[in-house]
């Protein structure tokens, strides 16, 4: 079997430590807290007060326009609150309910639920809206946007990379339930009139591959081998590695024929047609050398992240949460926010793994420039922002880079581009408004 490759990246140590845990399920929580922001685009409105009865599965915020999906209660019970949170990824104050949990599961769920084989297109599309699917990898695309492209696209690519060192919940996902992928893959392909389906999966995850090709192969799924490299499950990384065919700066996958969704998504997409369930749970690996048990879970959104620690059994050592794997994820501060529809891992570290590393100045090795996948100049990226050209930045193309991090894993002065690179975005955005 053929192993796909593309220029750049680097190889850190996997560190797959939950590689052979089988996905638990866990306890539904007797509260959630969810954030009304899980989605890229406008953020559903609300439409529930305090106090209100709710089902698992009904919806208690509405899309508010095309790119948005709507949000649905996880649990049967009541609105207790409706509240500000600092929100983990934006930093910023945002919309959160607080459901209390009153009784087992009386379920609203999406009508009807048949075999994905017998919805059309558009009902298919519809279906993604309604039951709230997102990019389950951590982008959190609305799921129907990705599935109505402008141009005509010819490939759809199911992105089992899971490239980011330590998370194991896509591995698992593909192990354990790949005739629901397969059967989401199919819908997807029916959607975007698409022949052309591939599965990719890095190659150290032997038993997925061998999980997707018993099912899938026999449909004339192709599942492909990708080699084990940071960041191949980029979706622009993906899509060269698997067609050659080259998303131009700026661009995006339809702009060559493509469209890429995650393999949980595919799972989501089937249940939500299937059994009529819209996006109230997702798998997530608490993983990291912080805790004493790694596991996979598949948990219900909104369920505070402390019940995963605990479940996980964090060590007292342990210094560092991160939301997400070390490469991309980012620092947790409040381990009681709920899980997100985005949340595909939660990482834990102890001191000695995480080194303090104190700047220096660039010596002009080139490291970051070999290592960076998307063809930029971090080095000089960076003495632009120390200098506060932000224009001159965006000029060097700042706009392309995918914060994978790649150069500052390998930048001997311990530089930490990316920081550097999100806040120089945030003030070019800025000034362009
Ligand atoms: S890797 Fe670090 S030291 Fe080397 S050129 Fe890049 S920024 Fe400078
Ligand atoms: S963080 Fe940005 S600049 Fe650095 S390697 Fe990744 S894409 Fe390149």
């Amino acid at each position: 079997m053929r192993v796909w490759n593309f220029k750049g990246g680097i190889h850190p140590p996997t560190k797959k430590l939950g590689k052979r845990s089988s996905i638990e399920k866990m306890p539904i929580p007797q509260k959630v807290s969810l954030f009304l922001a899980q989605n890229i685009g406008k953020p559903p409105k609300i439409i529930v007060e305090i106090g209100a009865k709710v089902k698992t599965g009904q919806e208690i915020a509405k899309a508010d326009g095309f790119v948005s999906v709507p949000l649905h209660s996880p649990i049967t019970g009541q609105v207790v609150e409706i509240k500000k949170q600092k929100h983990p990824v934006t930093s910023r104050p945002a919309d959160v309910i607080v459901i209390e949990r009153t009784s087992e599961d009386e379920w609203i769920k999406i009508e009807p639920a048949k075999s994905h084989d017998q919805f059309s297109k558009e009902e298919i599309v519809k279906r993604a809206q309604e039951a709230g699917l997102v990019g389950m990898g951590g982008a959190t695309f609305p799921t129907h946007v990705k599935l109505s492209p402008s141009k005509k696209v010819d490939v759809l690519i199911l992105n089992g990379a899971e490239c980011e060192p330590y998370l194991t919940i896509d591995d698992r996902i593909m192990v354990e339930f790949p005739e629901e992928i397969v059967k989401g893959a199919l819908a997807f392909s029916k959607a975007l009139e698409v022949e052309n389906i591939y599965i990719a999966i890095e190659e150290n995850k032997p038993l997925a591959i061998d999980s997707m090709k018993r099912v899938a192969s026999p449909l004339g799924i192709k599942v492909v081998k990708l080699l084990t490299k940071y960041p191949q499950g980029s979706e622009k990384h993906l899509i060269y590695a698997v067609t050659k065919r080259t998303v131009p700066l700026g661009g995006l996958p339809m702009d060559v024929g493509v469209v890429v969704q995650n393999v949980s998504t595919a799972r989501a997409m089937y249940r939500a047609l299937e059994l009529g369930e819209p996006l109230i749970e997702r798998g997530v690996s608490v993983t990291g050398e912080g805790v004493e048990s790694p596991k996979n879970v598949l948990v219900r959104i909104g369920t505070p992240i402390s019940h995963l620690l605990k479940l996980a059994r964090v060590r007292e050592e342990s210094s560092r949460i991160i939301l997400g794997g070390p490469m991309m994820g980012i620092a947790l501060n409040d381990i009681d926010v709920g899980v997100m529809k985005g949340t595909s891992g939660i990482s834990v570290f102890t001191d000695d793994i995480v080194k303090k590393r104190t700047e220096i100045n660039c010596i002009r090795c080139g490291r970051c420039v070999d290592a960076c996948p998307m063809n930029l100049e971090p080095y000089l990226l960076y003495k632009l922002f120390k200098k506060k050209r932000f224009n001159e930045m965006s000029d060097y193309n700042l706009m392309d880079c995918i914060e994978c991090g790649s150069c500052s894993y390998v930048c001997p002065s311990n530089i930490n581009h990316v920081k550097a690179f999100k806040m120089s975005k945030t003030v070019l955005r800025a000034l362009k408004r």
